[in-house]
């Protein structure tokens, strides 16, 4: 009980710092926290993993598909293709998702119960407040969804990176 009070605090607290303009505490560690067992619970063909379109190098040959995003052929010519191997091996899913809208309908298409998923800090902040966090999992398009996430190095969409040994580390 003390768990889920404290969880919901951080998400209020952190709420509230956004609507103060003053700098917010790290809720990505929070939500990792509180779902973690949960998650570690779910059956690997239930999770996926989900990277985001910005960690695709330029140069990147993979085809596009409507229903499941970019379709990585691990070139190797970015991180991708290794962590795709590596949720493979692991028993995930794995998709690069084009955007955030994609990615709920990602998850609803495939009903997906757990998500490793790497996000920047707009876009945890755009979905703290746009999505319902509850003590179940994240609801997204009405399926609770339990997380883990890392969070993007910067705010760019073409350039970005990330630990890809935090993501590891979640797998
Ligand atoms: S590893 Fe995959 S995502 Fe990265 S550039 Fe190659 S095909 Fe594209």
């Amino acid at each position: 009980m003390l768990k889920k009070l404290k969880f919901l605090g951080k998400i209020y607290i952190y709420k509230i710092q956004g609507l103060l303009g003053l700098k917010r505490t790290d809720i990505m560690a929070s939500i990792n926290d509180y779902y973690r067992d949960s998650f570690r619970k779910l059956r690997k063909d239930d999770v996926a993993v989900i990277l985001p379109h910005c960690l695709i190098d330029e140069k990147c040959p993979a085809k596009f598909s409507k229903s499941d995003g970019v379709m990585c052929n691990k070139c190797k010519l970015c991180g991708c293709g290794s962590i795709y191997e590596s949720a493979e091996q692991k028993g995930y899913q794995f998709y690069i998702t084009p955007s955030v809208g994609f990615t709920k309908r990602l998850i609803q298409r495939k009903q997906l119960k757990g998500v490793i998923g790497i996000a920047c800090e707009y876009e945890i902040e755009r979905g703290m407040h746009a999505e319902k966090i509850t003590l179940r999992g994240i609801r997204v398009n009405g399926t609770g969804v339990k997380t883990q996430g890392v969070q993007l190095h910067k705010y760019d969409c073409i350039r970005n990176s990330v630990d890809w040994e935090e993501i590891r580390e979640i797998m």
